[in-house]
């Protein structure tokens, strides 16, 4: 299949930040693969600005060693490295004070797309905001691209909406959320509203229930104190799972415009039920004989913060009466794997044997660590013997269907910021929908906080704690295994 890459329009784009952990490990090498690609175009211009005083060379010789680490370039990449770098700018900026900004106006060209990656804490994002605007140097089609956390709660998060929207259009808004950019997420869109075949069954009716699971085998690592404050159900409940839940639970828009698609969404946010206590459960990991625990881990010998959640609710509308929707994310689990998965109802009536083993039709939607679905059909056992029913997945792992060209598909990052280039909202999260996140999230949390609430303990290597397992098996029903 030859590859489809059209390049996007010249552009400037201002990393704050540039030097980060995030910049150098996520987003350069993300567009140096967008370069390679050919969809960078060759007059587009980043522009590193942060707090280290380096110079242009010194920031590119920092790239290089950075897409080294990190991007595990091809040969045929690195042969293209150079001419990469040379787009590269930096300018030493004090986001706090006044040093760099006048070198950084002088700099951006504003006949051209600007985008402005906030890759810092939210701490500095009303001072980067109102700096831009005071230096007379964003114009009124630059985007600004945040990143998460976006807030601790619904009135963080409104104070950084109202901080950002004081200088900016939501229009001009793009919140990151990096699921969104996966390619399995776009294409559980594209599998509902381009075929026929899913969307009659996609309700109450026909679907018993749904689970969405991510789980991590790593811990968390060097980033325990930030971590702690903040616990899965913030890291990752908040924003990834409910995105996930969104995009499966939602109306089909009327176009899959940004603010369409978008609206659909709010609605779900806006219909999830209160969760009863008795519906979540938290975790937390234990250490074991070679292993540190989650207090070890996060430096915190008192810690109750949770590594693991598992929650059971319900969408309050037509479409999704009765059917749970069953959520758990964890780190040090027994593998890494995020799936979705979609169990179909019983057949109302078998008319084969008793005996054979009747199984329900399952929609599983891997994100990691293999993008692509899965179908679980029953079918007859090959060969004599009767009538024997098997159950085998079809399988639509996307790089055996699309073969060459799935080379080409870009990771989340790459593909979310050429969206913020070419002016994309679809994949963002607008500030509406965020804050509706939290306002769902929020009186769990405040419950566990009020009461000082202490996870279950749970094994590194398992998969979470046994109360998680009650939680659904009270129901009948089973998680899928964790593999
Ligand atoms: P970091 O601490 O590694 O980098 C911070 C950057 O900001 C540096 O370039 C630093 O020079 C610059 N900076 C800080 N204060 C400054 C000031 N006053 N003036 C000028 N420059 C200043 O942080 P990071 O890990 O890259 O994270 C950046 C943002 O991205 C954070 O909001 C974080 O929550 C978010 N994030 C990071 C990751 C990740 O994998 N690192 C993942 C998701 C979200």
């Amino acid at each position: 299949m030859v590859s489809r890459v059209i390049p996007v329009d010249p552009f400037d784009l201002i990393i704050f930040g540039g030097t980060g952990d995030l910049a150098r490990r996520k987003i350069l090498p993300g567009l140096f693969r967008r370069f390679c690609s050919g969809q960078m175009p060759p007059n587009a211009r980043i522009i590193g600005a942060a707090r280290a005083n380096l110079g242009q060379a010194g920031y590119q010789e920092m790239i290089r060693a950075a897409i080294a680490e990190f991007g595990a370039p091809t040969d045929v990449e690195n042969a293209q490295l150079g001419a990469f770098l040379a787009q590269l700018n930096y300018v030493a900026i004090d986001i706090r004070g006044d040093g760099g900004w006048a070198e950084l106006a002088a700099m951006v060209r504003k006949n051209l797309v600007n985008a402005y990656y906030f890759s810092v804490g939210p701490g500095l994002f009303g001072d980067i905001a109102s700096r831009l605007n005071t230096w007379g140097i964003a114009t009124p089609e630059a985007r600004i691209v945040v990143e998460k956390p976006f807030g601790r709660d619904l009135e963080s998060a409104k104070s950084l909406n109202a901080i950002l929207s004081a200088q900016f259009d939501e229009n001009q808004i793009y919140r990151i959320d990096h699921y969104l950019g996966k390619e399995t997420v776009q294409n559980l869109m594209a599998v509902r509203f381009g075929n026929l075949l899913f969307e009659p069954l996609w309700n109450a009716q026909y679907i018993d229930h749904i689970q969405i699971t991510v789980a991590e085998i790593v811990g968390v690592g060097g980033r325990g104190a930030y971590y702690d404050k903040s616990g899965a159900m913030r890291d990752m409940v908040q924003n990834h799972l409910m995105q996930l839940l969104c995009l499966i639970a939602m109306e089909p828009p009327s176009h899959f415009d940004p603010d369409a698609v978008r609206d659909e969404k709010l609605k779900v946010i806006r219909s999830l039920a209160k969760v009863e206590p008795h519906h979540v459960v938290r975790g937390q990991y234990d250490a074991t004989a070679t292993m540190p625990s989650y207090r070890d881990d996060a430096e915190n010998p008192r810690s109750f913060t949770e590594s693991y959640v598992a929650i059971k609710t319900h969408i309050e509308n037509w479409r999704w009466a009765g059917v749970p929707f069953y959520l758990r994310t964890g780190k040090k689990l027994k593998a890494r794997t995020s799936e979705i998965a979609i169990v179909f109802k019983k057949l109302p009536h078998s008319i084969f044997e008793k005996s054979s083993d009747e199984k329900q039709n399952v929609l599983s939607i891997q994100l990691q660590p293999n993008e692509g679905m899965t179908l679980d059909v029953t079918i007859k056992e090959p060969g004599p013997g009767g009538m024997r029913l098997i159950h085998v997945p079809l399988d639509m792992t996307f790089a055996d269907a699309l073969g060459e060209h799935s080379e080409d598909t870009p990771d989340a990052y790459e593909r979310l910021i050429m969206d913020v280039i070419r002016g994309d909202q679809t994949l963002f999260m607008r500030g509406d929908e965020v804050e509706a996140a939290w306002k769902w999230t929020d009186p769990i949390i405040n419950a566990w906080e009020n009461r000082n609430d202490v996870p279950k303990i749970y094994d590194v290597g398992s998969v979470g704690p046994e109360d998680a397992m009650a939680l659904i098996h009270r129901d009948g029903r089973r998680w899928r295994e964790v593999k």
